[in-house]
């Protein structure tokens, strides 16, 4: 990867639609812009963030490509900190590749996936936590979700991640100077000054770990299981959290024989469901499939949702179902509350202490509230939403910072048992290392490559 040469690539997802857009950055963004792009009605340099309407040639037979709007941007005030021209046009795919392809034939070469990104990165205009946030922010799936990728594209945890950073990094230039200066007195550097210090800092790197909980149920999601024995309406409940018709709804036992996913939201939580076949006993080939792959969604599912048909009394059935809810986040949907009750809820109740027991008809979509309500509950373990601004939510993040506490636990210790200064500085580097890790200041090559593959090609 060579930062000096221009960078091109299809930034829109191809496609038949109304825009499609071919970005470019680096040095010869402008010349390649001038060479394809031909002004309506002027002459003259384009001036920087304006846009002209007017048409793309061909550069080896000027043979028009399409009917465009071209913005040229200046550099710095760009995506990338580079150069940067976009090309606005009809989103057909011969047209855009077309287009694509006569900026390459200008010199331009195809950008790598995530790379205007990683030169936005490198360039200095955003740092990594900001970058990571584009990714987070495309695939948001609430509005929860999308505010707190938006507060980390802002640069909130990448600020006090820094924060943090320099505190501990002018206590190490301290320290360092107190080394190699052993005769002079360093003011403001007792030992119980570099406890005080270090205890600061670890208590700063807790508080943002004790977020990581909360912030990676609004990032990626909570895995729930829908089960039940057939026909107690799990498919309609389904859609009911959907709001949508999606999964099929017939009135057949067994029918729901594959595991259909789909992305409810759930107060702001992406609630990954997963509808299942149910755990009858059964000689059909295609049906035992579909328990067996139910028992591996189980497995991996954070909470189940167990459905009972409650104008039914428990049967022998449901009751096999509940040595899987036992011991897992779980809530109870009564279903079918729109018909003469005959389930009594008190046996269920002692079957399962404590698990929320909300009645509900699927049907009617009545009660679903109470029971987004309760799951909500259950999934964020009875705490409060925190009001904390700055979630922690990627597990890259959150092991970065583990390391840092470590290193700060380390070092207090040596503090505490009066070892060398030389001793905490090298655990107090450490820390420093690890935190340097998730702003992208200390990032090795690798983990840029891996987040940066995670983008698409354009972004
Ligand atoms: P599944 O086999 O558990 O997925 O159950 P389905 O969602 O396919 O529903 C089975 C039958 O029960 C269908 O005929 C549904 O219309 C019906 N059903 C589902 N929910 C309700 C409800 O809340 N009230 C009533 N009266 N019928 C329901």
């Amino acid at each position: 990867m060579n930062a000096g040469d221009t960078i091109a690539a299809i930034s829109t997802p191809l496609g038949v639609g109304g825009i499609g857009i071919v970005r470019l950055s680096g040095p010869q963004a402008r010349e390649i812009l001038d060479r394809i792009f031909r002004r309506r009605g002027g002459e003259g340099p384009l001036r920087s963030h304006r846009f002209y309407l007017g048409e793309v040639l061909r550069p080896q037979d000027q043979r028009v490509i399409d009917e465009v709007l071209a913005v040229f941007m200046e550099k710095p005030k760009t995506y990338t900190r580079e150069e940067v021209a976009e090309i606005q046009a009809h989103s057909g795919v011969l047209v855009l590749q077309e287009i694509l392809e006569a900026v390459l034939r200008c010199g331009a070469r195809l950008a790598e996936p995530g790379e205007f990104t990683r030169r936005a990165f490198l360039n200095g205009r955003i740092d990594l936590t900001q970058a990571e946030a584009v990714i987070d922010l495309i695939q948001s799936k609430t509005r929860r979700s999308l505010e707190l990728a938006n507060l980390q594209r802002q640069g909130r945890l990448g600020r006090e991640v820094k924060e943090i950073r320099e505190e501990l990094a002018d206590l190490l230039a301290l320290m360092e100077a107190g080394i190699d200066f052993p005769e002079e007195e360093i003011p403001g550097l007792s030992g119980g000054e570099i406890h005080r210090r270090l205890r600061a800092a670890q208590e700063k790197l807790d508080s943002l770990l004790r977020t990581y909980d909360e912030g990676k149920i609004y990032r990626q999601g909570v895995a729930a299981v829908i089960i039940g024995r057939p026909n107690v309406g799990k498919s309609s409940l389904l859609n009911s959290l959907l709001r949508e018709d999606r999964a099929i709804v017939t009135p057949i036992p067994g029918t729901t024989r594959d595991v259909i996913e789909e992305v409810a939201n759930v107060r702001g939580i992406p609630l990954k469901i997963m509808d299942t076949a149910g755990l009858r006993h059964t000689q059909d080939a295609v049906e035992i499939e579909g328990v067996r792959r139910t028992r591996d969604r189980l497995a991996q599912a954070d909470l189940v949702i167990w459905v009972v048909d409650g104008s039914e009394s428990l049967n022998a059935e449901d009751l096999d179902i509940l040595p899987e809810v036992r011991g897992k986040k779980s809530v109870v949907a009564i279903n079918k509350n729109d018909l003469p009750r005959r389930l009594n809820p008190q046996d269920l109740a002692g079957l399962l202490p404590g698990v929320p027991l909300i009645a509900v008809s699927a049907l009617h979509h009545s009660g679903i509230d109470l029971l987004e309500g309760a799951i909500r509950e259950v999934v964020l373990n009875g705490q409060e939403d925190s009001s904390s601004e700055v979630l922690l939510s990627n597990l890259r993040h959150k092991q970065a910072l583990e390391k840092a506490r470590e290193g700060l636990a380390r070092a207090l210790e040596a503090s505490a048992a009066n070892l060398s200064p030389e001793f905490i500085s090298t655990d107090l580097g450490q820390a420093l290392h690890a935190l340097g890790e998730i702003v992208g200041e200390t990032t090795s090559e690798d983990i840029l490559d891996r987040i940066f593959s995670q983008f698409c090609i354009g972004k």
